[in-house]
């Protein structure tokens, strides 16, 4: 019952501009202008190389059949196999899955890694389904993606509402349908596997730890301390607390949080730990924690503060909040929370923007580490990841924050321009087949 669609490099079909694309295509002509992109290169990187959209059908719990739409759009390969997450969330679509796909590829090239971009998911909300649902949806799901995805040819990983559990079971669907002497030799398929299964140690916090290792990185720079800096964040999942964690050991003060349920406020600051361990007895949800206020969600970005952590959805900071944020520093843990039109009045309010592909890419470098380590038959220690990862994001940040000293443009900008770079020298050395 599977249908699968399938375009390859279908160079005639233009992308619709909507919506996350929008921005996506935006922030890449810009850098694209900048470095004088050969216009060759341009039309290439412009459009998805694969597109591949499922049907497939999987049984509730109460009997009935009910079909989900699974997505997985595949932008480029030009530096290596196409990488990036799957998300279960309501607003997945293909639009979706085309920008966070060229996010991906951005990503990995500005980290230096051998990957391409890929992105993808599920239209649904989990919350509406069991565990042995999700569990079947994920098997299903990964059953339909069948040779689309693959250790060597696309690699998924966890994103908005997925973990490690669902790559366990994306791992275990995969390594079940190879043929018997392939099925161990490709745990690699996914990457943010729990640690039990092929997982790397620290995958799950490497995002957070990322945004947390940028901001200290940009407070270097500018020789300031983190000891009281108030943040906000947006989102409590995986990237947000694991930001919040670190930053919070270094002596700053988490003033206000957003989930998707509510907001909560506290100026004199909110313990990051006992704030987990209650939305843990709370549905995951951060509402009605007794020791901080509600906050409705419309003041919550205009929180006094100094660094606003968005690590939820796309599209959150635009024209209509952008002008009441007090913060001096935006440090981007989702995917393009920012848009275009909400980061040129940051901009010209003098706010410093860390750059998604750069803030939050410490996960991508952990799923690189998770990759190596499973194909050299290796296990790696906690220390060891931490400061591999520490060594990476520094070296990434460098060369962003030096690129747009030099070049006077926005690190947005500049981290784009050194992805896009790195791909050009690919095309240029290799040419186009044939
Ligand atoms: N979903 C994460 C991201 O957006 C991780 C992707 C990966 O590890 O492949 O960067």
């Amino acid at each position: 019952m599977e249908t699968l669609t399938k375009e390859r490099n279908k160079k005639s079909k233009k992308i619709p501009v909507r919506g996350m694309m929008d921005n996506v295509m935006e922030q890449f002509e810009s850098a694209a202008n900048h470095i004088k992109l050969h216009p060759n290169i341009k039309k290439i990187l412009s459009i998805t190389n694969n597109e591949i959209i499922v049907n497939f059908p999987v049984k509730m719990d109460n009997g009935e059949v009910e079909i989900f739409t699974g997505y997985r759009v595949q932008h480029n390969n030009a530096l290596g196999p196409y990488k990036g997450g799957l998300r279960y969330h309501p607003t997945v679509d293909i639009d979706a899955a085309r920008a966070l796909a060229m996010w991906m590829t951005w990503k990995t090239s500005l980290a230096g890694l051998p990957y391409g971009g890929g992105k993808g998911g599920i239209k649904l909300d989990p919350s509406k389904y069991s565990q042995g649902e999700l569990e079947r949806i994920t098997r299903r799901f990964t059953f339909a993606l069948a040779d689309n995805i693959g250790p060597e040819h696309d690699i998924p990983a966890p994103d908005v509402n997925t973990n490690s559990q669902t790559m366990a079971w994306m791992a275990d669907t995969y390594m079940s349908t190879r043929p018997p002497a392939e099925r161990t030799a490709n745990q690699h398929v996914v990457t943010g596997k729990p640690a039990g299964s092929g997982g790397l140690e620290g995958r799950d916090r490497a995002t957070g730890y990322g945004v947390y290792l940028s901001i200290k990185f940009w407070a270097e720079k500018n020789n300031e301390s983190l000891i009281d800096k108030r943040f906000i964040v947006q989102g409590f999942g995986n990237v947000g607390y694991w930001a919040a964690h670190f930053l919070e050991k270094d002596g700053a003060k988490m003033v206000a949080v957003q989930d998707a349920f509510g907001s909560i406020r506290k100026a004199e600051g909110i313990n990051v730990e006992n704030l987990l361990s209650y939305s843990k007895t709370n549905k995951d949800s951060v509402v009605g924690y007794p020791e901080a206020f509600d906050l409705d969600n419309e003041k919550f970005f205009a929180t006094e503060c100094d660094i606003c952590i968005p690590a939820a959805l796309g599209n959150q900071i635009t024209k209509d909040n952008a002008p009441v944020i007090k913060a001096t520093l935006i440090a981007e843990g989702a995917n393009g929370p920012t848009n275009v039109e909400g980061e040129k009045i940051l901009l010209e309010k003098g706010i410093t923007i860390i750059p998604d592909i750069l803030c939050n890419s410490g996960g991508v470098v952990g799923s690189y580490f998770e990759w190596l380590q499973n194909r050299n038959g290796e296990l790696w220690q906690l220390d060891e990841v931490m400061a591999k990862l520490h060594k990476k994001l520094k070296e990434s940040f460098e060369k962003v924050y030096e690129y747009a000293k030099c070049e006077s443009i926005d690190m947005r900008t500049a981290a784009y321009c050194i992805a896009i770079e790195r791909i050009e020298k690919a095309y240029v050395q290799r040419g186009i087949f044939p």
